[in-house]
């Protein structure tokens, strides 16, 4: 057993007792108090601890922590790569302070934050950070730093490994807002693979349409699971939930400590619906309108696959248009498509339209389809007509013995 661990067991044993003094985690009469929908006060020292769950081994987590094509690597371990960093200053851009040692990129404290120059909405972040050691101070003071989400909302660093303080502020708390559901720390010293995914809130017209989520992995275990962020947190003071804007920097904490970074990429996300303009979920109005416009791109595809010889391409595409749109215009085509068809069909010698037997059936499949979903009309002559044919040639599937 590791000392630190023992020690991590001691304290635990002190704790139980009760004769000694509590950790250090965190002061009474300090955050906002409880409220009607908050049983905690911020940063309250009687919420419990993160419960101890393994870590999963690093060598199982670094194949997965390499960046996917398409990401953004913010840092790579090079001299080179804080091109991409500046230091967080109000309206004014100037080199971050912060150093790059053994492929780290290491927190100067008292230099101040530093910030991504590119900013960033929804994304995917994979983060690798290391508390320096041997540790210094306890609770918040001990291996701290934080992951800054659209410059505002922070995903807590700290060397909590065997470090108590408030649960709201713990490692991978969503700081001042929620406790990571785990403590799955390595010591201080080894680098802890963070991954995010985060969904900024969506308003319209000043209403919540989407109050956006965030999750986090710590090392490999689920720490935040889709959290809806309730505003972006903080020191002391309780947020509340609003409108963010639609991108934002990232930022990486100074607070003193000498907290280093690796292996830092960032992927961006799609909009969330990608049709309206603030990526919330569609009206009405919206869908039909989107549903009209895919309708219309297929049937105008189904007009390219147009062929004399063979009319079954284009009738199979513009059937397909039908899920999308209604549209008397596609059915009475299909009407005739399929009479073209059935007509070709009859002119075969009986060993040719033999080899006909898995597009016929395809064919009787979306009639049957679109017959389910009342999307061609009752009693669809065409469909009757395939379907007879079907039954003709014995082709009908067996229907599957009771069990
Ligand atoms: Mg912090």
């Amino acid at each position: 057993m590791k000392a630190n661990r023992i020690i991590a067991t001691i304290g635990l044993a002190i704790l139980a007792s009760g004769t000694i003094q509590a950790a250090n985690t965190g002061k009474p009469f300090y955050g906002d108090p409880p409220d009607d929908r908050h049983p905690w006060a911020i940063h309250d020292r009687n919420r419990p601890q993160p419960p101890r769950v393994e870590p999963k081994p690093a060598s199982e987590l670094a194949a997965k922590a390499k960046a996917p094509a398409g990401a953004v690597i913010l840092f790579d371990g090079t001299e080179a790569a804080l091109a991409k960093w500046e230091a967080d200053k109000k309206d004014v851009h100037e080199p971050t302070k912060w150093i790059v040692r053994d492929g780290a990129m290491e927190c100067v404290p008292k230099s101040g934050y530093v910030r991504t120059k590119q900013e960033f909405g929804d994304c995917q972040l994979h983060v690798e950070w290391a508390a320096p050691t041997p540790p210094q101070g306890e609770s918040q003071g001990r291996g701290n730093s934080g992951i800054f989400l659209m410059g505002t909302l922070e995903v807590q660093v700290l060397d909590n490994y065997d470090n108590p303080t408030y649960a709201d502020g713990f490692a991978c708390s969503v700081y001042g807002i929620n406790p990571p559901a785990a403590n799955a720390l390595r010591p201080p010293g080894e680098f802890q693979f963070i991954d995010i995914e985060y969904r900024r809130p969506i308003y319209e017209n000043e209403k919540c349409v989407d109050p956006g989520y965030i999750t986090v992995y710590c090392n490999g275990i689920l720490v935040q699971d889709h959290l809806a962020p309730d505003g972006t947190g903080g020191h002391m003071k309780r947020s509340k939930p609003g409108p963010m804007p639609e991108k934002g920097v990232l930022k990486l904490q100074d607070h003193g400590n000498p907290v280093r970074f690796r292996n830092i990429w960032i992927r961006e996300l799609p909009p969330r619906t990608g049709v309206t303009p603030s990526h919330g979920p569609l009206s009405a109005e919206e869908t039909a309108a989107k549903r009209k416009e895919i309708a219309a791109t297929i049937r105008s595809d189904a007009a390219k696959l147009a062929s004399p010889d063979n009319p079954l391409p284009e009738l199979l595409r513009a059937l397909e248009s039908l899920t999308y749109e209604k549209q008397d215009a596609v059915v009475k085509k299909a009407t005739e498509l399929t009479g073209k068809y059935l007509q070709k069909l009859s002119q075969l010698p009986k060993d040719q339209l033999a080899g006909k037997k898995e597009e016929v059936k395809d064919l009787g499949a979306a009639f049957k389809y679109l017959d389910k979903w009342n999307l061609i009309p009752a009693g669809y002559g065409p469909k009757a007509d395939v379907d007879a044919l079907i039954k003709a040639q014995g082709w009908q599937d067996v229907p599957k013995a009771n069990k």
